[in-house]
């Protein structure tokens, strides 16, 4: 069985006062459902307001989903309260006591599982080194960075050994550099704890750093499920496809379909093009060097804007063959094409 199980889970939340409401308006979570495996480090990405939060606290067990189960390890807790899941949540603001010290707020919540003594102890100075805070037990947050505190919300989740850890969003008051760093130990955590992980980000790359799988969400559907290559290079919608970034769009007949920048490439506009690969008459409009890249942006005599992306080895320099304001060919491989599904 799979570690989590969402069976068809929904959540409509009362129509906000003075809001004119329709279905679509406030039904946060609808009709989910997703099998997330033991072990696995697991994402739920979308925009602001896609339902992200709303379906972790239903795992959590802060929400009561209006229809639909929750199973962990095959067993019903729908109607379970938080405290009595194998689950934890880490917040998006740490929201740690200030006034306590940092031993003190890792040990909070082992108080109402009954677990004093030696053996809080124990389990303090075991999650405080997982997460490297040896020899920070005494400081008060605000004597903490940014990064420490949010390991100090890690140690307070994993003292109390859950077997799906929750993340609604943990980094994102960090800043890039720090935040980089936080995913790559985050990484490293889960792989070496085996704990599952259900990660909420709305940044698409911090998701295909951290994820074996994502779950792409957008107005509380769930668009696509998969590996997070596969989100990637495979999007199924348009949605998944703009979200996950920079994607073009063609128009084929009846069929539409994505090439993504990396996989096409430009040739001057008289080169002769072998059968295999799809080409297309365009004009360059820019040439954006980027050092360890080039972005070129391009139009089809259409009207349409593409882009192409060249990483900047010796083998492969475009630049030297086709020039700004002037025509080239635009050329791909087929199998490089990717179905929109219709909708
Ligand atoms: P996300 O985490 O992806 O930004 P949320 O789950 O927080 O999205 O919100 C999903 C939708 O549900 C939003 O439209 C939000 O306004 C609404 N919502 C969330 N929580 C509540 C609540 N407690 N009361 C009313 N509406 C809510
Ligand atoms: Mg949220």
């Amino acid at each position: 069985t799979p570690r989590v199980q969402i069976l068809n889970v929904r959540k409509q939340f009362a129509a906000t006062a003075g809001r004119t409401s329709s279905e679509r308006d406030n039904v946060a979570v609808n009709d989910v459902s997703l099998d997330i495996a033991a072990g696995e480090f697991f994402s739920l990405l979308g925009p602001s307001g896609c339902g992200k939060t709303t379906l972790l606290r239903i795992l959590a067990g802060f929400e009561t989903p209006d229809a639909g189960k929750i199973m962990i390890d095959g067993v019903d807790m729908t109607n379970v309260p938080p405290n009595r899941r194998p689950t934890n949540l880490v917040f998006q603001h740490y929201a740690l006591f200030p006034h306590l010290s940092v031993e003190k707020n890792v040990a909070f919540g082992l108080g109402y599982q009954k677990i004093r003594g030696d053996e809080a102890r124990q389990r303090v100075a075991a999650a405080l080194e997982q997460v490297q805070l040896i020899g920070f037990e005494n400081r008060k947050p605000h004597q903490l960075s940014g990064g420490q505190k949010q390991r100090v919300a890690l140690a307070r989740a994993l003292v109390l050994r859950p077997k799906v850890l929750l993340l609604d969003e943990p980094l994102s008051a960090l800043d890039q550099k720090l935040r980089r760093e936080m995913q790559v130990e985050l990484k490293h955590l889960q792989r070496s704890l085996g704990i599952t992980f259900v990660f909420v980000t709305h940044d698409q790359e911090e998701a295909l750093v951290m994820s074996d799988r994502i779950a792409v969400m957008n107005a509380g559907r769930l668009e696509q499920v998969g590996p997070s290559a596969e989100v990637f290079e495979r999007p199924r919608t348009e949605f998944v496809a703009r979200f996950m970034g920079a994607a073009n769009f063609f128009n084929g007949g009846a069929r539409r379909f994505i090439v993504r920048p990396e996989k096409l490439s430009l040739r001057p506009a008289d080169a002769s093009v072998n059968g295999q690969l799809v080409s297309r008459p365009v004009t360059v409009v820019e040439r954006l060097y980027q050092g360890l890249s080039t972005t070129w942006t391009v139009r089809e005599a259409g009207g349409g804007v593409l882009s192409v992306y060249e990483q900047n080895s010796a083998a492969t320099q475009q630049g030297s063959l086709v020039s700004e304001g002037q025509p080239a060919l635009l050329c791909w491989d087929r199998c490089h094409e990717v179905e929109m599904e219709a909708k």
